[in-house]
């Protein structure tokens, strides 16, 4: 589903208010009824102007009428949630402009923004729900009980994990991007000046880098984690320049430097995409352990001809060294911060579901809640994920002179 911020600037203060006022309805109701989005919103211009509010907004795509319901009802689409989680940035001054997107995953869309100094970030969204499960013959329980509105409160959780884990991660010095802002079913973090390993054809030194990503794996198994998606897409791979400064190995290796100083790459993986981190004690962990081991090695040997001489690692080893020499246990902390046994069972059952119905033959479709929105073909791109050259790049958000709408008295 395309970002599309042209209809931002257009919508009123009272459009906003409405917006709101269906988003804190749907956190009770699957459908809002009309009635309540008038009594949430408190517009001015009472029901006649909600009324035109609304029609603003279905117009544009950001609520849905829903037909079927024995009462007059709308919800809120995936569109919606963006503008609000957008105008949030917007008003925290943490965004200013939308730019190209430079990533579809199974997941989530994933943008290049920016702050009014230009400065560029990444905001990811997160699109749990997206695939339609026509072709999955199974009638999993999952299915049976989802809702409609689940797809927002499944995308909601995938960000606030991931958000929290990118937190703590980035505490213990983890390479991951920084974790800036959270809001809704996205989070904004800083942009990594990287390709993921994916792109990546050869590396001057396929043990050095090898030996460094089982190295992160095992530094997560410390900490009582397991990345459990540890593949050549969610390692970015960061080139840095290094001076060496052995004079001895300038003149060896490059005797005809009249620089006088050699420079060398410096490859230094950067970790991504965590909303799927199980903990060493989940009761599959050795299976998500080995994957992980398992598709690093695959990799290594395909793309690079490097087979380690090591066996292993292995998980029993590393979680012999669970929360050794004072690492502070960061499955624990996740479940400490807010998040219920029940909220992280049912964002795992999610993102296992959407991860089967692709291998099963489900087929990725339009988002079924973005009414309005015709012909767009989603697909999981595989090794092209990049995008670019959309041809509008860093569109502000709103005008420089707009008052951004504070919607924050509104109450359910
Ligand atoms: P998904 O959950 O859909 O796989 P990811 O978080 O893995 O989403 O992001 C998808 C792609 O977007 C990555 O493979 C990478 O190319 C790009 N990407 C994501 N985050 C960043 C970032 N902070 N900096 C640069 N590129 C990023
Ligand atoms: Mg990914």
């Amino acid at each position: 589903m395309k970002l599309d911020t042209k209809a931002m600037r257009h919508l009123t203060s009272e459009d906003w208010r409405v917006l709101t006022a269906v988003e804190m309805g749907s956190r009770n109701h699957e459908i809002v009824p009309t009635p309540l989005i008038e009594r949430i919103s408190r517009v001015r211009g009472g029901a006649s102007s909600v009324h035109r509010s609304i029609s603003n907004l279905a117009k544009v795509g950001l609520i849905a009428r829903v037909k079927e319901a024995k009462y007059d009802g709308y919800r809120l689409t995936y569109g919606g949630l963006d503008y609000l989680a957008l105008h949030t940035y917007a008003s925290r001054k943490e965004i200013y402009s939308v730019g190209s997107r430079i990533g579809v995953g199974k997941e989530s869309d994933i943008m290049i923004v920016a702050d009014s100094t230009g400065t560029q970030k990444v905001l990811k969204i997160h699109r749990l729900g997206r695939i339609s499960f026509r072709t999955v013959k199974t009638n999993r329980d999952y299915l049976k009980n989802r809702q409609s509105g689940s797809w927002m409160y499944l995308s909601r959780l995938a960000a606030m994990k991931e958000f929290a884990f990118m937190q703590a991660l980035k505490e213990e010095g983890f390479p991951v991007p920084d974790p800036i802002a959270q809001s809704r079913h996205t989070i904004l973090m800083t942009l990594i000046d990287a390709h993921p390993m994916r792109q990546i054809s050869a590396v001057p030194d396929p043990a050095g880098l090898y030996a460094e990503l089982i190295d992160l794996i095992l530094r997560f198994a410390k900490h009582g984690l397991i990345h459990g998606d540890f593949n050549e897409f969610n390692i970015l791979i960061k080139e840095e320049k290094e001076a060496k400064d052995d004079p001895a190995a300038i003149s060896e290796s490059s005797p005809n430097d009249t620089q006088g100083a050699e420079e060398t790459m410096k490859l230094t993986p950067i970790v991504i995409d965590f909303p799927q981190m199980i903990s060493m004690e989940h009761q599959n962990a050795e299976m998500y352990f080995d994957r992980d081991v398992n598709c690093i090695k695959r990799f290594f040997e395909r793309r690079f001809h490097f087979k380690s001489t090591r066996p292993g690692p292995f998980f029993k080893d590393a979680k012999k060294t669970m929360g050794k020499h004072g690492a502070k246990r960061l499955d624990a902390s996740a479940e400490a911060s807010g998040f219920t046994k029940k909220m992280l069972k049912d964002l795992e059952a999610a993102i296992r579901e959407q991860a089967g119905s692709i291998e099963d033959g489900g087929v990725l479709e339009n988002d079924s809640e973005s009414d309005g929105e015709e012909g767009e073909e989603e697909e999981d791109t595989d090794d092209e994920q990049s995008e670019g050259g959309s041809e509008e790049q860093n569109v502000p958000l709103f005008a420089d002179d707009a008052v951004l709408h504070d919607t924050g008295d509104l109450q359910a």
